[in-house]
């Protein structure tokens, strides 16, 4: 166990792995095929307290650290499992906490925790992604409102979400990051269209979307914090959120190692089992040592965070060594299974699409180098 977790984050975890094992696993290769998970596990996860366990007791949350966080999403990785709890409770949600106003609070971190509201953040466009500072999307201020147009590309939860945080230019007259500010918008408000559900590689349980705003008048309370500083707002939360990626990684990894060990263990070819040949052995300690470098790599970056460390520079490295770690893993999972690694009712098939997603997602590998060399004074 990782030395910032407790007692109380172990029986935690066993509380969620049991649920998970028997509420989940048996669901999921149909919400797979349904490319949808039911409202129903929203609420669900909510009422058993598995939802933004961090969030104040005020607001109905258990008010836990983020080691609760930690053990979420470690768990769904090593069940094999990619659930957008995460996104919601922890990058989606801490936005909500930490800059909207006392009343919107009140209004919505409340159904956030109870799985009544399931949120999503979009930032990516159709010709903006990397780069932010391309970002067409605006907002308007007219009297009491702003008024957003633009068009918002890849978000998760996109479909089913019941409100977004939407990153607006709010300053034409300022060119960049600097005019960029984080609006509130709530399904139901006219000119907010989930466009269309992407058809994609993987994750298929999580319904992206393409949004569409259009003269989409929304309250000015809705503004998260102060206009045109969504770009300090992002930098103060994107480690958590790479940290949080990382762990998703990393878990998933452990998952592919497991299912690989397992499966070279209990196949035959030539008389014996294939984990028998040196060939594979080799592979399978490769697997197993990249694996402990990941976990030991992201547990000290997690104690360094909760110290208050800067780890700008370090999460980036974690963030695209592990996730390429993890589909070095996936690749050579699939090759020890054979034929079988290629066929969907073998799980290391599924984890193969999966993890091709995070290489991407949430920063690509090459944007994490960039900001590492940017630190190194070249
Ligand atoms: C399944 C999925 C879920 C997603 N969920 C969300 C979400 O919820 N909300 C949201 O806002 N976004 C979301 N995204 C978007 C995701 O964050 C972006 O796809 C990602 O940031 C990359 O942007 P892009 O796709 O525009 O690629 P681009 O920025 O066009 O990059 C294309 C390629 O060029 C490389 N590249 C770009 N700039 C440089 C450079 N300066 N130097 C070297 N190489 C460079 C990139 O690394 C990449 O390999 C999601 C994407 C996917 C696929």
């Amino acid at each position: 166990m990782a030395r910032f977790l407790a007692e109380e984050h172990r029986i935690f975890r066993e509380v969620f792995r049991r649920y998970l094992r028997t509420e989940v696993v048996p669901h999921f290769k149909a919400w797979e095929d349904e490319r949808r998970v039911p409202r129903s596990f929203w609420r669900d996860c909510g009422a058993q307290g598995f939802l933004c366990p961090w969030v104040s007791p005020e607001y109905g949350g258990g008010g836990g650290d983020f080691g609760y966080s930690y053990v979420i999403l470690d768990e769904v990785g090593h069940a094999g499992l990619t659930l957008n709890l995460t996104l919601h409770s922890d990058v989606v949600v801490p936005y909500l906490d930490s800059y909207a106003t006392p009343e919107k609070k009140r209004e919505w971190l409340t159904g956030c925790v109870s799985g009544d509201i399931i949120t999503a953040i979009a930032m990516t466009e159709p010709g903006a992604g990397s780069d932010l500072q391309a970002v067409t999307t605006t907002a308007v201020r007219d009297g009491d409102s702003y008024v957003v147009n633009g068009q918002k590309i890849f978000i998760t939860n996109g479909m089913d979400c019941d409100l977004v945080v939407v990153a607006c230019r709010t300053d034409n007259k300022v060119a960049g990051i600097k005019s960029l500010s984080l609006i509130v918008v709530e399904a139901g408000t006219p000119g907010f269209v989930k466009a269309r559900q992407l058809d994609k590689m993987g994750m298929h349980s999580d319904p992206n979307a393409e949004l569409v705003f259009a003269d989409c008048r929304v309250p000015a309370s809705n503004l998260l914090g102060e206009e045109n500083a969504a770009f300090k707002y992002l930098m103060a939360h994107l480690q958590r959120e790479r940290l949080l990626i990382v762990l998703q990684a990393q878990s998933l990894a452990e998952r592919i190692l497991e299912l690989s060990l397992d499966y070279a263990k209990k196949r035959v070819a030539f008389g014996r089992p294939i984990g028998l040949f040196q060939h594979n052995q080799f592979k399978l300690a490769e697997m197993a040592t990249e694996v402990a470098l990941g976990r030991s790599f992201l547990d000290d970056l997690v104690q360094e965070f909760l110290d208050g460390n800067d780890i700008v520079t370090r999460v980036s490295m974690a963030k695209w060594w592990v996730t390429e770690m993890l589909n070095r893993l996936a690749y050579q999972g699939v090759q020890l299974h054979g034929g079988y690694g290629y066929m969907e009712e073998f799980e290391i098939c599924r984890l193969y699409r999966d993890a091709r997603l995070l290489t991407i997602g949430g920063g690509t590998t090459e944007i994490m180098k960039l900001s590492i060399a940017k630190r190194m004074a070249l």
